[in-house]
């Protein structure tokens, strides 16, 4: 593949005089030369925003033998130099096609949209589990050029999703230097451009915005005004060019006009004042505002996008109707459905892959187990419902639970990391911070739920390996006296010594995938894994000296607690669907 530098134009002649007919050109960067124009070429090519970096070459490369893995392609890199400066240029350039009167920033994002749905890209890279769900529903309200309000509890992902967004944006977006408002160059809505306009004509200068500038992010809050939002009166502004105060040379613009021809976030919409929504609405429904009693005309063309949290947004007068009205989309996200879709999420999210001298290494059932402490605080009734549990709570425990085992490694001079199930109550700090606990759970107090949620956790996940595996062995050598004290400090040989005094304790960790010739600290890591869940499932106990300990109940009960187990947890899969129990178990005989 030859990469030919320069400008759109010449690179669609270049085409033309190197494969006449049996190439299709495909538009992958939005640069501006119409869809048109490159229709008659059947020629495969990339038209690219920027010169990339030997990584982006190499992802460009790859792309292009996708799109055609047996003909010649060619590639269009364009340098940043070749962008007009002034309007005269500009009109020149095949720029002036992004400049139609009838392409507003929501047609803009729809026919980009249309692009990229017509090429099979990913649309929403990173973002998982959403997409059956949340993501089809925001397609359409963009294709249905929708302002649209995303509703969700804490940490699913909202604002990350909007963000997003400037990906469906051109690159790159003219507009009138200098403007505030960033002023479209053939139709200013500001005074100073217009009259800039009239009397430099095709000198007009140019200036550019990539299109995360075209991003503007605003958390509502109570005490945001009017003048925050859409602009005040500079009364010094005023005197000091001698205007009459309502000018509009005299605004000065808030948040919202300074997005103009962008995408503007609003976070927890019901927070904002009555007033302030009045003032949005207006800009939404008419461009027209009043700021302090002046009437302005401000015909702005920006895409707005909310977030909420859904019980706040429908409670009864958050939210003046009429502007509800206007919010054309609402569109519910979500936590995860499934725990392995959970996982993966923690997995991409969690700073687990970090330069240490320790090797570090997660057993599948720690990532289990973590997730699944998230999943039961979500249906905890002493967790507050309204606020949610936010998926970053399993992504800082499991940042937590490794850097507990880093530690211990570093202390004890282990080459290799592994985290048990102690690091989880070690991290502890990483979980109470984000259950927002009802009355019933102040009173028992932050720790103890959330120690009981990872032993109910460990012990869930406990069922998913060892249901039907028989380790009365196990249990049996606790019952004739044995006991045991598993410190979270205890380096993974003294702890493997510790544990095979067991017998057939590490045998049995081959059910978690873990065979006996395993490095000690993930073979550690197993045993005390079993051990945690048989004292989930009260088979053995731990005493005060926190050694675990022969369970209170007989042996010859086992059996029957063991089905009534059995059914309560196909209970609790049957009510979470198929994925209740991690999706795709292995394990599981
Ligand atoms: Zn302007």
């Amino acid at each position: 593949m030859q990469p030919i530098y320069g400008t759109a134009k010449g690179f669609v002649r270049s085409i033309r005089s190197f494969w006449p007919n049996s190439y299709r050109l495909v538009d992958c960067g939005n640069v501006g030369v119409p869809r048109s124009e490159l229709a008659p070429f059947r020629t495969q090519a990339l038209i690219c925003g920027r010169i990339p970096d030997d990584a982006g070459y190499r992802l460009i490369l790859r792309l292009l033998l996708d799109l055609s893995p047996e003909k010649p392609i060619a590639s269009l890199i364009m340098p940043h130099s070749d962008l007009p400066r002034t309007l005269g240029a500009l009109r020149a350039s095949h720029f002036v096609d992004q400049l139609q009167p009838d392409r507003t920033l929501k047609e803009e994002l729809r026919s980009n949209l249309i692009c990229k749905l017509d090429r099979g890209e990913d649309l929403f890279p990173g973002v998982m589990g959403f997409e059956d769900t949340v993501i089809p529903q925001v397609v359409n309200a963009i294709l249905s050029r929708h302002n649209f309000i995303l509703l969700g509890l804490r940490g699913q992902a909202k604002t990350r999703l909007a963000r997003m967004l400037t990906r469906l944006l051109d690159p790159r977006m003219p507009y009138i230097a200098g403007c505030e408002i960033r002023d479209h160059p053939l139709r200013p809505i500001c005074r100073q451009c217009r009259e800039k306009l009239a009397v430099m004509e095709d000198q007009t200068p140019i200036a550019w915005l990539s299109a995360e500038e075209r991003y503007i992010e605003k958390l509502a809050t109570p005490d945001v005004t009017i003048a925050d939002m859409i602009g005040d009166i500079d009364p010094i502004k005023a005197a000091r060019t001698g205007q009459d105060i309502s000018n509009e040379l005299t605004i000065h613009y808030g948040l919202v006009p300074r997005a103009n021809r962008g995408l503007f976030v609003i976070n927890e919409l019901p927070d904002l004042a009555g007033k302030v929504q009045v003032g949005l609405f207006n800009i939404m429904q008419e461009g027209d505002v009043q700021i302090k009693g002046y009437p302005i005309r401000l015909p702005l063309d920006v895409m707005l996008v909310f977030t909420a949290n859904p019980e706040d947004y429908t409670a009864r007068g958050k939210i003046i109707t009429p502007l509800k009205d206007r919010i054309g989309s609402e569109i519910r996200t979500h936590y995860p459905l499934t725990l392995s879709q959970g996982i993966d999420i923690t997995r991409q999210e969690a700073w687990t892959r970090r330069r240490s001298p320790i090797e570090l290494e997660i057993p599948q059932f720690i990532h289990e187990v973590v997730e699944q402490v998230a999943f039961l605080a979500r249906e905890d009734k002493r967790v507050d419902k309204r606020s949610g549990v936010s998926q970053r709570l399993p992504i800082s425990a499991l940042e937590n639970v490794l850097s507990n085992a880093e530690r211990r490694a570093l202390k004890a001079k282990e080459a290799t990391a592994v985290p048990r199930i102690l690091d989880l109550y070690a991290a502890l700090p990483a979980i109470t911070g984000k259950l927002e606990l009802e009355y019933e759970g102040e009173l028992k107090g932050g720790d103890a739920v959330a120690r009981e949620l990872i032993r109910n956790a460990v012990g869930k996940v406990y069922s998913s390996y060892f249901d039907g595996v028989n380790l009365r062995q196990v249990v049996q050598w606790f019952e004739l006296g044995g006991s045991l004290r598993l410190d979270e400090e205890m380096p993974a040989q003294a702890m493997i010594e510790q544990l095979s005094r067991i017998q057939d304790l590490l045998h049995s960790t081959k059910k978690l995938g873990i065979e006996e010739d395993g490095s000690d600290a993930m073979r550690a890591s197993a045993g005390e894994f079993i051990l945690e869940g048989l004292y989930a499932h009260r088979r053995i106990s731990r005493n005060e000296e926190l050694e675990f300990v022969a369970g209170e109940r007989p042996a010859r009960e086992e059996r029957g607690r063991d089905e009534r187990e059995d059914t309560q947890r196909r209970g609790f899969d049957r009510q979470r669907g198929s994925g209740g129990s991690g999706g795709g178990r292995r394990n599981l005989n």
